[in-house]
């Protein structure tokens, strides 16, 4: 029997479960589908998963709006109020503080399974409005004269006005709709784990930019006394084989000397990920009936942690730009309607790619006298409180 929807939604990662929850909040009937089982692994305190996301206070906000952000569990949430970013090839360093800014903190560290987790859970207060497919992937789509039918691997047929791909940086769907895209390696992969530290973090985000790669180090909550941290290394792909290979003492020394001591690292809780960084960017977010969001639209360098955040935006501006469409009565598949929304997101998100190339290229760059210029650049960039409150401003989205 086919089943008719105002949106078939393809992912219920981080970006699809807010765009469901706020689909569904409006009264728009849903059917979400993820090829997973829609359960969220948990891992047991302290032992934080190392997948974590910097969390702005636009996506925060929207969580908010959602109702999900009050499931999320205090004592697995991390807000933090300082950035301190420094050159491990010179003196350079620059500092943000949320009271610079008059706010109580610039943002949010929380594991991306808590975050999904807290999302399905809200979903689920919406029995009417939403159908979850899990463990099922699309076969095949067709446009329709109104809508879009979509054959899952189950051989149910569904029918929705709106197809919404929020299936991640390899979207099935992106590719099947023949969406180009702009897209280049990093020629980084990204480390993560989870870290134990001699001392608290004192609720800062911690970033250095040196020889040894670009390190973020993400404070995570404290336990009985412990202090933990999550780490984003991102370093030439040979240098993550290396990392990947050395046991947990050698690992945690090169921690240290990457760090400049700035902590002693005391241990390596989780298994060590090496994950690729890809930079992607669809050429168009929508064609009629389809919309793309998150990851199937752009991925970027995790250097200042904003990827998901972008995701998020989308999420909030697609779904603002469905809501005014059904009140004047338009078609929702309409791709001029669809148009809007690929408006409103796509200089915001071109904008922080082409910010993240140019910082991943300054700091990459040994060049003595580009040290030189880049470290003086800091420290005269830490004296401008004006200037710093503008990116603090747009990194808080
Ligand atoms: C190392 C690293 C650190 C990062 N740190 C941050 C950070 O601090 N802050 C931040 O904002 N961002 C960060 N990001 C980016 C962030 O992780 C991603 O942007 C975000 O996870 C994307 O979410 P998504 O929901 O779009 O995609 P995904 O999380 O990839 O979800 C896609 C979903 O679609 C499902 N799916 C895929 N294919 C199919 C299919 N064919 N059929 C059905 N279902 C399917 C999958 O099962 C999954 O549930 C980081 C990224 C990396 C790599």
């Amino acid at each position: 029997m086919k089943k008719s929807y105002d949106v078939i939604l393809v992912g219920a990662g981080m970006v699809g479960a807010l765009t469901a929850n706020l689909l569904a909040q409006q009264g728009f009937h849903v059917a979400l589908v993820d090829k997973g089982n829609g359960q969220c692994d948990l891992s047991t305190l302290p032992f934080y998963d190392a997948r974590v996301s910097a969390v702005s206070r636009h996506s925060k906000a929207l969580m908010d709006r959602a109702g999900a952000w009050q499931r999320i569990p205090s004592e697995r949430l991390t807000p933090y109020h300082n950035m301190q970013v420094w050159d491990g090839l010179g003196r350079g360093e620059i500092g943000f503080s949320c009271d610079d800014v008059h706010l109580d903190e610039l943002g949010h560290l929380v594991e991306n399974q808590v975050l999904n987790q807290a999302l399905l859970a809200q979903l689920e207060t919406y029995p009417k409005q939403v159908d979850s497919f899990f463990a099922c992937s699309v076969s095949h789509y067709q446009k329709q004269e109104h809508g879009m039918q979509v054959t899952l691997d189950n051989g149910q047929t569904l029918h929705a006005d709106l197809l919404i791909a929020a299936d991640g940086a390899n979207s099935f769907i992106r590719a099947q709709a023949q969406i180009e895209t702009k897209e280049w390696d990093y020629q980084h992969n990204a480390i993560v784990a989870t870290i134990e530290l001699s001392r608290s973090h004192e609720n800062t985000a911690w970033q250095s930019f040196g020889e040894e790669g670009i390190l973020a180090i993400l404070p995570m909550p404290s336990f009985e006394g412990r202090h933990f941290a999550s780490i984003v290394w991102s370093v030439p792909p040979e240098d993550a084989k290396d990392l990947l290979e050395l046991d947990n003492d050698l690992f945690c020394k090169r921690l240290n000397y990457a760090i400049s001591n700035e902590f002693e690292v005391l241990d390596v809780l989780t298994k060590r990920l090496s994950i690729p960084l890809r930079q992607r960017h669809a050429l168009h977010y929508v064609q009629t009936g389809l919309a793309l969001v998150g990851d199937a639209a752009h991925t970027i360098h995790p250097l200042a942690g904003q990827g998901a955040n972008l995701g998020f935006a989308d999420a909030g501006a697609l779904v603002d730009v469905l809501i005014k469409a059904k009140e004047r009565g338009e078609s929702l598949s309409n791709e001029r309607v669809l148009r809007r929304y690929q408006r409103n997101r796509m200089s915001d998100n071109i904008r922080m790619s082409a910010s993240m190339e140019f910082f991943k290229r300054l700091y990459e760059t040994q060049n003595p006298i580009a040290v030189f210029a880049r470290n003086t650049g800091m420290s005269w960039m830490n004296k401008q409180r004006l200037v710093k409150n503008h990116i603090i401003t747009l990194a808080l989205g």
